[in-house]
């Protein structure tokens, strides 16, 4: 390969930096300063080097920690170090947001302005720390600060993520902002208050007494009272039957929950429900203490990977399957069938990706189980590599995510090296590990396809499919990815044995789900219910607004619900019927003083500003849609028909036409505005 440099040369904190993730360099080939006699006969590199082409993303991620961007000189280094050309290597570089390629501070604010945080004031928090820090993007007074998309703290909104690049960086999270508080964070990051805990640290800690609902919310709507864990016995003929057959009992608890949840700013918990009776995914969330492996395994940890071993990897397969546990992600596919078509592979090695790139607005709920209870993620990876016949797990985490990494880190560190990771797992003759990669910043790379390409050191952009990741995934490889709620799933079903997993929820819609809930409510947080609950019941464990305009239901790629809609059940099933989808299990509440055309362009800016580029319906498309929103965001009736037309013909082309989800979903939530909530009209 004709690799062509220019004159850039690294700095020595470059080099450094990229060298304590490669190593030092072994001959002039590979970028070393001194060319020995041995480097004249025998060029070094070249397909060796290629193989690690991998590696591009984490040196990408190290030369940007160390410095805070990436200079001509940093960028080459590394690519000469892998083989690559620079050319490609700077094509990855600016696909991802967290990463700059020009002279910026060490420190940089990122400020969330994405659905959830508008709807708490981030507008107002912006034009404050404008005053303080300068206009978006100047380099002033040593920090930096950016707009951001959701930075998936959206129980806390307002928020911020500072990161101070150096020898070791710096993160600290701000949530709920205010401008003194970044401007404090940007300065000392290592002075900021620490973040709060995902829940309480033992729900006996908290305080029994009432909690103020927080202004403009009311404690409740006038409907039946919720159900948190219907039976499929009670559950599965509609989610307002579960209400009425349970009531007084899910009555009980959802006044339990609404004394003990915390509305007071600041103190908000990630999962307000934490340490109640009957949670199954969240059950250890709050509960345990999530840097210790021992904790975990008095909690019941590792009991299902005992399980597994026992029942050997079709007999996994077949649990999975029979307990009809389908995809949280949002594409709702069977896991078992996806599980038994990798497995059948002959092709070797197998792969395993668990999806942690949780980026769809509004969506948090897998932080909350990886910063509360990292060892079950751990585990139930184990027992998905164990079952699929792959020994090497990705873990592909989200970049906003810092307290997730270090958590994560720990836990695979100490599962490793008490023998639950590695070469003979549990004594059993199994061997799997599992590697972390950081995400920069790109809401595409949780597509599954383009997990794929950014783990290989390629542009996160997605695949055509066929060939379908379980034939030809990762690194050409029979590969299963699955998101990180999904994979916990199996955990419950190991130990409760696929029939007893089955009799939650309902036939077509079994286990519980977790609910992201944002925006207008006095208690925002992951909730975790079974299927066949209404949204009328999730909305009155969180506290509705007094004056309900509408919910979105599966976030920025999900439909709007009007507040006469709330006895849908929160199944796939049931959402589909009503024309709205689970999505991500994302709840975004808005009340009546909610712009909804600013709603709508803020969407759309956003599918215009993650769209990958690749397919021209998606990339065409969500810039026509964005302009025509621009256009109308003050126009009713016949003044916007013109465009609301053209938006109907831009939204068939993306959904026809795009190759993946993000297009043919980006017009889903301003068709569902327009013909549900009547806007523009
Ligand atoms: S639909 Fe959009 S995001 Fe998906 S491949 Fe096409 S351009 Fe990229």
């Amino acid at each position: 390969m004709d690799l062509r440099f220019g004159d850039s040369k690294p700095t020595d904190e470059e080099r450094a930096a990229v060298d304590a993730l490669l190593g030092p360099p072994a001959s002039a080939w590979e970028g070393a300063d001194d060319r020995t006699d041995t480097d004249l006969r025998w060029a070094r590199g070249g397909r060796e080097a290629r193989e690690r082409r991998d590696l591009l993303l984490p040196g990408l991620h190290a030369l940007n920690d160390r410095v805070g961007w990436i200079s001509e000189g940093g960028l080459a280094y590394l690519c000469r170090r892998l083989t690559v050309p620079p050319a490609e290597g700077y094509g990855v570089a600016t696909f991802y947001a967290m990463f700059a390629v020009k002279p910026r501070p060490a420190t940089v604010v990122h400020v969330c302005t994405d659905l959830a945080c508008a709807a708490r004031g981030s507008a107002r928090v912006c034009t404050k720390i404008e005053r303080d820090l300068g206009p978006a993007g100047s380099a002033g007074s040593g920090a930096v600060w950016q707009p951001s998309p959701c930075l998936g703290l959206c129980e806390r909104a307002p928020a911020a993520l500072v990161i101070r690049a150096g020898e070791a960086p710096r993160t600290a999270v701000v949530a709920p902002a205010t401008a003194e508080a970044v401007a404090d964070a940007a300065t000392a990051p290592h002075e900021a208050a620490a973040e709060p805990q995902a829940a309480a640290a033992a729900p006996q800690a908290r305080t029994p007494a009432a909690q103020p609902a927080q202004a403009g919310t009311s404690a409740a709507l006038p409907a039946p009272t919720p159900a948190p864990r219907p039976s499929r016995a009670s559950g599965q003929a509609s989610g307002q039957a579960s209400g009425q057959a349970s009531g007084q009992a899910s009555g009980q608890t959802a006044n339990a929950v609404a004394r003990t949840g915390s509305s007071a700013p600041g103190s908000a918990l990630a999962a307000p429900e934490a340490g109640r009776d009957g949670l199954v995914l969240l059950r250890r969330v709050g509960v345990v203490d999530p840097g210790s492996l021992d904790d975990y395994r008095a909690h019941g940890g590792y009991a299902a990977l005992r399980r597994a071993f026992a029942l050997g990897p079709a007999g996994v397969i077949r649990e999975v399957t029979e307990a009809g546990l389908v995809g949280r992600g949002g594409a709702a596919f069977p896991t078992g069938r996806k599980w038994a078509a990798t497995a059948q592979q002959p092709d070797h090695p197998h792969y395993l990706v668990c999806n942690a790139d949780e980026s769809e607005p509004g969506t948090f709920k897998d932080r909350v189980l990886m910063e509360g209870d990292p060892y079950a993620l751990v585990e139930a990876m184990t027992i998905a590599g164990y079952a699929t016949g792959a020994h090497r797990g990705y873990l592909y985490l989200r970049g906003e995510y810092p307290r997730a990494l270090r958590r994560l880190r720990t836990a695979i560190d100490r599962a490793r090296a008490r023998g639950l990771l590695g070469e003979d797992v549990m004594g059993q003759g199994f061997a799997f590990d599992i590697e972390i990669r950081r995400g920069a910043g790109a809401y595409i790379c949780g597509e599954e396809t383009a997990i794929f390409n950014s783990i290989e050191g390629r542009r996160g952009e997605p695949r055509s499919k066929p060939p379908f990741p379980v034939e030809k995934g990762l690194f050409g490889k029979p590969t299963a990815v699955n998101n990180v709620e999904t994979l916990v799933n199996v955990l419950p079903i190991l130990i409760e044995g696929a029939q007893g997993y089955a009799r939650t929820g309902t036939s077509a819609s079994t286990g519980t789900k977790l609910f992201c809930v944002s925006g207008t409510v006095a208690r925002p947080g992951v909730y975790e219910l079974p299927f066949g609950a209404t949204l009328r019941e999730l909305l009155e464990l969180a506290g509705p607004p007094k004056t309900l305009r509408a919910v979105l239901l599966g976030g920025a790629a999900g439909a709007f619900v009007r507040p006469d809609e709330l006895d849908v059940p929160l199944t796939f099933e049931g959402t589909r019927a009503a024309g709205a989808t689970l999505g991500s299990g994302v709840v975004l509440v808005l009340d009546d003083s909610v712009e909804l055309p600013r709603v709508l362009l803020r969407i759309a800016e956003f599918f215009r500003d993650e769209s990958c580029g690749q397919c021209v319906p998606c990339r065409v498309g969500t810039v026509r849609q964005e302009e025509a929103l621009h256009r109308i965001k003050d126009l009713t009736g016949d003044a916007a028909a013109g465009d609301i037309a053209l938006l109907r013909e831009v939204g068939r082309a993306m959904r026809d036409a795009s190759i993946c989800g993000l297009g043919q979903t980006a017009w889903n939530a301003v068709e569902s505005a327009i013909d549900r909530l009547g806007a523009f009209k």
